[in-house]
């Protein structure tokens, strides 16, 4: 009998070593922060390669997690120690209370109810969110949370008559035995608010490529319609500003890997939407890597998508609402000033451990990517190693889980 293996984060690479290890006969674990499966994919509009919507590369994920009682999850959880080695771990870990009762009930008629609201970190700010919710259509598990902090004391009457809605629900910690452990923890979105000189997400109409994911997303804030955010406008003229934050010594000092190909994706989002519309993506490098070259061509057959290579220096809110670039363009070797209705910026992938203080002990090199840990029986898979795409994440992942295998198995 072989130790279970214990898989930190519950986002896409980390979904598929669990799934890989359960489906050859091993127990798994998933230990997850937020209260749903399905990590930073779960936010997009759609992803590559084939450009699907999440819902459907997640729900077969979620479909084989269902079919498979070797893999047990915890959401809404946190590990807070780690002792022992290769083969042998003691996991402590945290759960945080959900307070609704272990039963997918609907609650949408009581959260419309509901007054108190507060900022929707699924959307990235975008718009609000009620006390009791749940993120996405497809949420998996599909359980309510009540988040207490944005109710009102009229709220928590009535979520409280609920026979599904128990407030006095209190965090649990757990205690876990296992062999290997796999890190999968996942990326975030570098802090906007660091990059003043690109207006340091204080222009209204100027976004991130997150926020641009949600804003085309049928179950975003604005259910799919690509519009202005601060007043409901259709764009015309759309700009995407690339390696906003990354290849910069003052931010993040390497390249995101993804955000050429999602600023591409996103031009063709806007062009579906609008025939008219003008999309300028201004770049340094335009990195398109192995087989994604045939995307960037296939994007730009469209004559309305124009890529200017040129750095963007400044990005000023007008009081009309548009926004104004100041571009550098490196081919003509002229400065100007360029007014847009509305501004992207590519901003580039942190790991998601960045600054953290970890319960494990592996090494991280500066930018917070995980180096090591492999003797230690402790492996990493996705975007906590180094940035990658939904695909290669995957493939990430499924590397991991065989690696954990040969690790509980004594090898
Ligand atoms: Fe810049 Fe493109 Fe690399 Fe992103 S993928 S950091 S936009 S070169």
């Amino acid at each position: 009998m072989s130790k279970p293996i214990l898989v930190i984060g519950g986002g896409f690479s980390g979904i598929t070593a669990a799934l890989e290890a359960a489906e050859v006969g091993y127990e798994v674990y998933i230990v997850e922060k937020t209260p749903y499966l399905g990590g930073r994919v779960a936010q997009l509009n759609k992803y590559f390669p084939k450009l699907c919507p999440p819902s459907c590369g997640l729900e077969i994920q979620f479909q084989r997690i269902k079919k498979n009682p070797r893999v047990k999850f915890f959401t809404m959880a946190e590990v807070t120690k780690v002792s022992g080695q290769a083969g042998d771990y003691n996991v402590s870990i945290r759960i945080n209370p959900r307070h609704t009762a272990p039963a997918n009930a609907d609650l949408s008629a009581i959260a419309e109810t509901l007054d108190g609201e507060t900022s929707n970190e699924f959307n990235f700010g975008l718009d609000k969110r009620k006390g009791l919710y749940k993120d996405m259509p497809f949420a998996f598990p599909a359980r309510y949370v009540v988040d207490k902090t944005a109710c009102t004391e009229d709220d928590l009457n009535k979520v409280a008559a609920s026979q599904y809605v128990d407030l006095n629900e209190e965090a649990k910690n757990i205690e876990l035995s296992v062999g290997s452990i796999v890190l999968a923890t996942g990326w975030k979105p570098y802090d906007v608010t660091k990059l003043t000189n690109l207006g340091a997400g204080e222009v209204p109409n100027c976004v991130t490529n997150m926020q641009m994911e949600r804003i085309a997303a049928p179950n975003g804030p604005t259910k799919g319609q690509i519009v202005r955010p601060s007043d409901g406008k259709a764009p015309k003229k759309i700009c995407f500003v690339q390696c906003a934050g990354s290849r910069d010594q003052n931010h993040l000092n390497y390249c995101s890997y993804i955000c050429c190909m999602a600023s591409l994706k996103q031009a063709l989002y806007v062009r579906e939407q609008y025939p008219d519309a003008e999309c300028t993506v201004y770049y340094i490098d335009m990195r398109t890597p192995e087989r994604y070259d045939k995307f960037r061509r296939r994007a730009l057959e469209d004559e309305k998508i124009n890529l200017v290579k040129g750095k963007v220096a400044g990005v000023e809110a007008d009081p009309s609402g548009d926004v104004i670039v100041e571009v550098e363009d490196a081919v003509r070797g002229i400065k100007k000033k360029v007014r847009y209705d509305m501004v992207v910026l590519a901003t580039g992938m942190q790991p998601s451990l960045a600054g953290a203080k970890l319960p494990f002990d592996v090494p991280v090199d500066e930018e917070g990517f995980i180096t090591g840990g492999e003797e230690k029986g402790i492996f990493t898979a996705g975007c906590a190693k180094k940035p990658l795409d939904v695909m290669k994440s995957a493939q990430s992942g499924t590397g991991a889980a065989l690696k954990a295998i040969q690790t509980v198995r004594g090898r």
